[in-house]
């Protein structure tokens, strides 16, 4: 048994090496690579895709997971090998039910897509993509039937990026969730709004910069075992322990971009980092779900660095740095300014408070459009249908519409979304259950000091890496399952005081 566990390592290892090549060659297309690069780089991915594909699809790593299921059952299931086989056979069934030439034909239909869309979207040409549209979705149900025995077809397709969520955990949740949204921000926006001129005065981008790496720094991220570098869209990648990068965007007219984008990537990367070392090399080796990554994501972006307590500590430095924009603005007018609420047609410029309900009409349309309930003809009319309802805005045109997400123009209709609000509402559960443990964090976090929080975080979460489901992990770190409570009464208690409610 020993032997055929170190053939799986061993195997798996190589699996491992080719997808962090692959992922070093990403990086550089987005940060460093010429344009002339492209077409060669294309090839190159392709390359390191199909390898890493075959190995993962050999029949002879089935067999050895067979082999070894005898020794997996004789551990406990929370230890690293079983959790490593049961993780592995999991990957390898899911990578395996699929034919082959079945994705090669999405991969082609997405790429076309992705240039259609581009073409598209600033032509505010839904017309254009409509028929293409239809085909994604058709695609998308005949992916998930290759997973028999589903509750709803988009199971499937949310098991892809959140591993045991599905339409009946979901819906409910985010049906609630909705419900005391919906209201919160009504009375938050009958308010005066607040005034985030401030942030808009011109700001050098090398001070933004060190300003946003000093703060990631502070809270954890380990930059002997990171780097930071400029991007189009911020992302955060790993290629080993050692090695867990993240990219971000300066905007010299709008200060809150660069730095809560670089918090945002940060969180990504501090999850990445704070994987057990003894699980690196192995499928163990990355966080567990999108829905857990992005609430590690959202947990130091909102709850810490969009809090009070942040800001009374390091407004101060802040005005320092950039004495002629802000040596006139309060603290108050500074707090008030990065957490503006407003109602708005774009996703990825929202608030905090209206961000959730972009996302769960989006994940509401996904589920009827798989449904058959609704026709990709019907779709702008029922996205401007439900921003009407929930945000109490419609889009002018589907630009700023159904056009405005690259998610269903080149990937998959469904699975896509979800993360985002789950992400959101385990920020809240986590964060609690860390105060719970340490009454003492936020008192910290008024004085810049983060290792508590950190050291909870990497306790709890962090170093599992996959070993745990997200349901597991919530249940383990926060001893309750899933739950919107502590989410909703974090925004309400933020946003009640703010907005004088
Ligand atoms: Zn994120």
């Amino acid at each position: 048994m020993e032997a055929k566990l170190q053939e799986l390592k061993q195997r798996l290892g190589e699996i491992s090496d080719l997808n962090a090549a692959a992922a070093i060659l990403q990086w550089d297309q987005s940060t460093y690579m010429p344009p002339g690069g492209a077409r060669a780089r294309g090839r190159q991915l392709a390359l390191l895709g199909r390898l890493a594909h075959e190995r993962a699809t050999d029949p002879a790593l089935g067999r050895l997971l067979d082999e070894l299921r005898p020794y997996e059952e004789s551990l406990p299931p929370d230890s690293d090998d079983a959790s490593l086989i049961r993780v592995a056979r999991r990957d390898f069934e899911r990578d395996t039910r699929v034919p082959p030439e079945f994705i090669a034909r999405i991969y082609t239909h997405m790429a076309e897509m992705y240039e259609r869309w581009s073409a598209a979207r600033p032509a505010n040409d839904f017309a254009s993509v409509r028929d293409g549209l239809e085909r994604t979705v058709e695609y998308s149900r005949q992916l998930a039937d290759f997973y028999p025995g589903y509750e709803h077809i988009a199971d499937p397709l949310i098991d892809m990026a959140d591993y045991g969520m599905n339409v009946s955990v979901i819906r409910p949740l985010f049906a609630g969730l909705r419900e005391r949204l919906v209201p919160l921000v009504e009375a938050v926006t009958s308010r005066p709004p607040a005034d985030d001129s401030c942030l808009h005065r011109g700001y050098p981008e090398a001070e933004q910069l060190a300003f946003g790496l000093e703060i990631a720094q502070r809270m954890g991220y380990d930059l002997q075992r990171g780097r930071q570098d400029k991007t189009l869209h911020p992302f955060a990648t790993r290629f080993a322990n050692g090695d867990v990068r993240i990219t971000t965007r300066v905007r010299e007219d709008d200060l809150s971009d660069a730095f809560f984008s670089t918090v945002h990537e940060a969180g990504h990367a501090m999850y990445e980092q704070g994987v057990a070392d003894e699980l690196d090399g192995t499928p163990l080796a990355s966080g567990t779900s999108a829905g857990v990554h992005e609430s590690q994501s959202r947990l130091w972006e909102n709850l810490v660095a969009r809090s009070r307590p942040f800001w009374e500590h390091f407004y101060p430095q802040l005005q320092a740095r950039f004495p002629a924009q802000l040596g006139d603005v309060s603290l108050d007018t500074f707090y008030r300014a990065v957490n503006k609420v407003q109602r708005s047609l774009i996703r990825t410029d929202a608030d905090e408070l209206t961000y959730n309900l972009h996302v769960i009409i989006r994940f509401d349309l996904e589920l009827e459009l798989l449904e058959g309930r609704l026709a990709v003809k019907d779709l702008p009319e029922a996205w401007r249908e439900r921003y009407r309802s929930d945000i109490g805005i419609a889009p002018p045109d589907d630009r700023d519409g159904v056009l405005q997400d690259v998610h269903w123009y080149a990937g998959l209709v469904g699975g896509a979304f979800q993360g985002y609000t789950l992400g959101n509402i385990l920020s809240a559960q986590f964060f609690d259950a860390a105060v719970r443990a340490h009454p003492e964090i936020p008192q910290q976090i008024g004085k810049g000091e983060f290792a508590t929080l950190h050291g909870w975080l990497r306790e709890n979460i962090y170093r599992h890496g996959r070993k745990f489901t997200a349901a597991e992990l919530t249940q383990r770190a926060c001893g309750s399952q899933l739950s919107i409570e502590p989410y909703v009464a974090y925004l309400s208690a933020k946003y009640g005081e703010l907005y004088g409610l």
